[in-house]
């Protein structure tokens, strides 16, 4: 017999639990969250390369409902990430709801409620929560005689613990969040690295410290500092909003502050050129590192300023022509994030997937429904990613929206997005993101759809405009015919 559910959340990452905790906060008991891995976790369990941390500071990168005053820094370690969201799912019980292993094969509305198929059976689910992440699937670069390379090649976001490090020769390929933290770690565990670089990114100074005992010890006794220190760290990256999008005065003083920060680690200056960006600030994750300049001025690092073109045995080959010869090679190429892998496992009413819905890019009404998909919520999907604050307060807004439309839905009642509502936010988004860093500034990253040219994952402004649309959502985001009008239960 088919299980069936009043709410299936798809994913056992930050968004899953998150949306299981607003869900049980509502009221709202019968929900299952389907894991296709053997542990929750999403992006913390995937990533365990050398050096892997959040350059957003932990108190902030913390669920609101559960703060947790034991964090050991600043910035905190991917293993205490992982830790923490252990914590808190096993502390609220929200791991029992967690069906491990099952991945979501395919799932179509049925007339009344999602159909879907598993990897270990169906389910129907009158409401869907999607929670697959957005930086899942990595991203791997055709190259030419990458498949016959000798020795490891892995990704970023499957290392390999049992890969050897000191004492051999690894190229790294990318310079994105992964690789900027990646490569200082593998310097110090002995490595010589060999950095490919297709284009310098922006860095500015992290800073972070370890926390004291004392330290600790008073934020678990005072909740009141704990907020207070959590309300001035979201105040600090909603000011930095405007450096990102591109305001002209407040994005040169950052990347005066970048290439201050450049200068203070790089003295050779053929190094410090190649190191310097081409595009403006902004238009690409600005990264947050102390380690990566020296690391990469140091005689471990070979820095290879052009991408890597192609491989030849163990030799790599830069679109420069220069050769490297390596014994190990680590993909720091990101992900496919334009076209989500969830994308074409789910089709609405009228026979289209996602996937094909958003043929020219996502798009979605409220970062979170999309028209033709009924009662369908989607986190941390279309605009809903950001470049200067803690991505877990937008999650949290949309599981938050998500608990209270469906409890707020009346019995039987279908929650159908308006199509109209959707071309107003599209239309919104292209209006506020046209004269942004991350659409004119030069580079190509993955917050623009390449077949549109529009900004379809981040969302343009701050994390307050986002909070107060959300909540000032009023149902009028929804078709207000009959429910039973359009219904056709098999
Ligand atoms: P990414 O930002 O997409 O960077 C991929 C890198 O690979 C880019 O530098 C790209 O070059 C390069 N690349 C691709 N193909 C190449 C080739 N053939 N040769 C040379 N270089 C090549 O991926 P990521 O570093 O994994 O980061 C993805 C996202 O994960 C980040 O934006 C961030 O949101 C998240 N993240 C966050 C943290 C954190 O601390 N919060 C840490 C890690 C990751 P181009 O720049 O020229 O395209």
């Amino acid at each position: 017999m088919t299980a069936e559910h009043e709410v299936v959340v798809v994913g056992a990452g930050f968004a899953g639990i998150a949306a299981a905790l607003e869900l049980e906060a509502a009221g709202i008991a019968d929900v299952v969250i389907l894991e296709r891995a053997g542990d929750l976790g999403g992006t913390w369990r995937d990533n365990t390369y050398p050096g892997v941390a959040c350059d957003v500071p932990a108190h902030l990168y913390t669920l609101a409902r559960h703060p947790w005053p034991h964090w050991s820094r600043e910035f905190a370690p991917g293993a205490e990430i992982q830790a923490y969201l252990r914590r808190v799912a096993a502390s609220t019980g929200i791991d029992g709801r967690i069906r491990f292993d099952t991945a979501l094969v395919e799932a179509h509305w049925d007339g009344d409620a999602w159909a879907l198929q598993t990897t270990r059976g169906a389910r129907r689910a009158r409401m869907l929560i999607l929670a697959c992440g957005r930086l899942t699937e990595p991203s791997i670069p055709q190259v030419h005689g990458l498949a016959a390379f000798p020795g490891p090649v892995v990704h970023s976001a499957r290392w390999d613990p049992t890969l050897a490090v000191a004492g051999t020769r690894i190229a790294v390929v990318g310079t994105g969040a992964s690789g900027v933290q990646m490569v200082p770690e593998l310097v110090r565990r002995g490595a010589a690295v060999t950095l490919f670089q297709r284009s310098a990114p922006w860095v500015l100074p992290r800073g972070g410290r370890t926390y004291t005992d004392a330290e600790r010890r008073r934020f678990a006794s005072r909740p009141d500092v704990l907020a207070a220190l959590r309300e001035d760290l979201f105040q600090e990256g909603e000011a930095r909003h405007a450096s990102r999008a591109g305001d002209a005065a407040a994005a040169a003083a950052a990347s005066d502050q970048a290439l201050a920060h450049l200068r203070a680690h790089v003295t050779d200056p053929a190094l410090r050129a190649s190191l310097t960006p081409n595009y403006a600030f902004g238009c690409k994750r600005v990264l947050l590192s102390d380690d990566f300049y020296p690391a990469v001025a140091s005689d471990a690092v070979t820095l290879e300023p052009s991408a890597l073109a192609r491989a030849d045995a163990d030799t790599l080959v830069a679109a420069s022509g220069r050769r490297h010869t390596v014994d190990a090679v680590v993909l720091a190429t990101g992900f496919r994030a334009t076209r989500q892998p969830y994308a074409d496992l789910i089709t609405g009413e009228d026979g289209i997937s996602l996937d094909e819905h958003w043929a020219t890019g996502m798009s979605s009404a409220l970062s979170t429904i999309v028209s033709g998909f009924p009662n369908l919520f989607i986190l941390n999907g279309p605009n809903a990613s950001l470049g200067h604050n803690s991505s877990l307060l937008m999650l949290e807004e949309q599981a938050a929206y998500a608990a209270r439309t469906i409890a707020a839905r009346p019995t039987g009642a279908i929650l159908r997005p308006d199509p109209v509502a959707e071309q107003a936010y599209t239309d919104m988004i292209v209006r506020r993101s046209r004269t942004t860093a991350w659409v004119t500034g030069g580079c190509r990253s993955w917050y623009v759809d390449e077949r549109s040219g529009r900004l379809t994952l981040l969302w343009p402004g701050t994390v307050t405009e986002f909070r107060a649309q959300l909540r000032a959502a009023d149902g009028t985001e929804f078709l207000r015919e009959p429910a039973t009008e359009r219904s056709t239960t098999p």
